[in-house]
């Protein structure tokens, strides 16, 4: 634990403020929250699977399903990188030109489909 502002380590604790643990510099008084640290274990690539899954429309709990890795450390990735590339990260993102053929053949699939079910 270091103090955001002048990070020295010399922190006490003072009390909860919505849940969350409140701390106090002792060297420059000032009060801070606990932030949240994602474990530092996963490679570079790793964490770029799992933006790529939220880029994608991947809720968090599902990467946490599918990569194995927990949801508050997937949210706190895609801060910390929207941070660096707020533009990389707009909720509307553009698909693919192929994806968007998909998806007309699906819904044309689908008219024909229905068209011919009805009697
Ligand atoms: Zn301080």
């Amino acid at each position: 634990m270091q103090c955001p502002d002048c990070s020295s380590t010399d922190i006490s604790k003072n009390g909860r403020q919505r849940g969350k643990q409140n701390y106090l510099c002792k060297a420059c008084r000032r009060q801070f929250i606990e932030t949240y640290d994602p474990p530092s274990g996963y490679s570079e690539a790793f964490k770029q699977e799992c933006l790529k899954l939220y880029l994608n429309g991947m809720g968090f709990r599902a990467i946490e399903r599918a990569k194995g890795v927990h949801h508050t450390t997937a949210i706190t990735w895609v801060k910390q990188t929207g941070q660096l590339l707020p533009d990389a990260y707009e909720p509307d993102v553009t698909p693919e030109v192929g994806e968007l053929d998909e998806l007309e053949t699906f819904v044309g699939s689908k008219k024909t489909k229905s068209g011919s079910g009805q009697w």
